[in-house]
């Protein structure tokens, strides 16, 4: 083990390909189906969302996929990340725990999430599209698309979530500085909009109504396409960058991993950590255990079914087979509002089911506690999405502490908490609460799931 507190890879160590895990599962991914015929979509039902390139990556079950020069050239402006030993957290906590974090807030807009959007701007222009249409909750991920459009010289068009539009100006600034247009959803621009206005003017929006109104857009116009965030097999492809260095980082530290950590909203930082891991591990290596970190108030993998469901609340996009708690399911408002997504990544849903991973449910409270002690040793603020991992690494930190064992442990601190610090303030005027999801809601959210087979 080295003594070092941070490791670093230089700028030609970025890696020059994405990981892709179909590659290694013991079965084929369960494909995506037509909600009207319950037959497999072919990628001629995607073509009016996405570019070829990336229906491609979809549906790839090639281990290696090549990562484009121009692509490279934008990741240098903050990759490699750093990742750190938290030495200090771990004095804090008294534990013969080690623990370590990949940073991916370096990022210009803050998380993860460019890693993808970057990628995505870069086939979209390649194929001649003029502009990219997304949706977003907290911001982050129409923040990201906007900075990767403007790496690109795209138009973005971000439908944001009403209650994130009026409660985060700072985020739509930040998205309309990189020159995107941001519309709170619902709107009165789409179909879909239009419907959930009239059943509620006043209407607070949710993740699946944005996505319904951005489809629609993209659906409606050839050189307009389709953006998202998180999810989709492509999404998870690209964010393996920051698992294969972090890899490379833990030869560095001269350390074997024992345990993975990272929050899932739909999956994507997760993912992009832990499956490079899990591939090596699937071809014969190392077993490792794996936790993946959600909400209580949205608790997608530990009660969510896996069925086949829509991935909007408007019900036009294709069936994935994934954990989810219903299309119609509206979380609660906590803070982490990147986490608030009824569905789940199939291949994160299908690692759950195969074993290769666990999930566990936390509380916004015991969540804002940990990002507390986490910035008060280690200086950081995470994002309100990122302590949910630092919950569940300190969890385990001070489990080995109990049972006097020694841990390795790395997580993904998949952004900052620059832009949610009314979050921190709510938590230390003692107004945040933990909001329990809603059995009821849920219990009728399951039950409309739609039919297949
Ligand atoms: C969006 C977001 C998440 C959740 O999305 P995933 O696709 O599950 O990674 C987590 N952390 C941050 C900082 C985010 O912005």
């Amino acid at each position: 083990m080295s003594e070092a507190y941070k490791f670093l890879l230089g700028e030609d160590d970025i890696p020059t390909a994405w990981y892709n895990l179909a590659a290694d599962l013991p079965e084929p991914p369960p494909p995506p189906l037509n909600p009207a015929t319950g037959e497999p979509v072919g990628p001629e039902a995607l073509a009016p969302l996405f570019p070829a390139a990336l229906i491609e990556q979809e549906v790839s079950t090639r281990r290696w996929i090549d990562i484009p020069g121009e692509v490279l050239d934008v990741y240098r402006l903050w990759r490699p990340t750093p990742l750190y030993r938290a030495r200090r957290l771990e004095r804090q906590l008294g534990t013969p725990a080690r623990i370590y974090y990949k940073y991916e807030g370096v990022s210009p807009p803050g998380s993860h999430k460019p890693n993808t959007a970057v990628a995505q701007a870069f086939y979209n222009r390649a194929e001649g599209v003029r502009r990219l249409v997304t949706e977003t909750g907290a911001g982050q991920w129409g923040s990201s698309l906007a900075f990767a459009g403007a790496m690109f010289g795209l138009e973005v068009e971000v439908y944001m979530v009403r209650v994130s539009y009026e409660q985060k100006p700072y985020r739509r600034a930040l998205m309309e500085t990189y020159g995107a247009r941001c519309i709170p959803s619902p709107s009165e621009r789409t179909e879909a909009g239009r419907r959930f206005l009239a059943e509620d003017p006043h209407h607070p929006g949710s993740l699946g109504i944005a996505i319904s109104e951005a489809v629609e857009v993209a659906a409606k116009d050839p050189e307009v396409k389709y953006a998202l965030g998180s999810v989709l097999n492509h999404v998870l492809l690209h964010q393996t960058v920051l698992g294969l260095e972090a890899m490379e980082q833990m030869k560095l530290a001269d350390e074997e991993v024992d345990v993975l950590v990272g929050c899932v909203g739909g999956g994507s930082n997760f993912a992009g950590l832990v499956f490079p891991f899990l591939g090596e591990q699937l071809r014969g290596g190392r077993r490792l255990r794996v936790v993946a970190a959600e909400p209580a108030a949205c608790p997608t993998l530990t009660r969510g079914t896996y069925a086949y469901d829509f991935g909007d609340t408007a019900g036009t996009t294709p069936l994935l087979r994934m954990h989810t708690l219903g299309s119609a399911f509206v979380p609660p408002p906590v803070h982490a509002g990147g986490l608030r997504y009824h569905g789940m990544a199939p291949l994160v849903s299908q690692a759950l089911e195969l074993g290769l991973i666990e999930a566990r449910a936390y509380g916004q409270l015991a969540c804002f506690e940990a990002g507390v002690t986490f910035a008060r040793c280690e200086g950081i603020v995470p994002a309100p999405e990122s302590t949910h991992a630092v919950r569940a690494a300190i969890d385990e930190a001070l489990e080995a502490k109990e049972k006097g064992e020694e841990r390795v442990i790395l997580f993904n601190l998949s952004g900052h908490g620059h832009f949610d610090m009314q979050a921190y303030a709510d938590y230390f005027a003692g107004a945040l609460r933990d909001l329990p999801y809603d059995e009821e809601s849920l219990r009728r959210a399951l039950e409309a799931l739609p039919q297949v087979g």
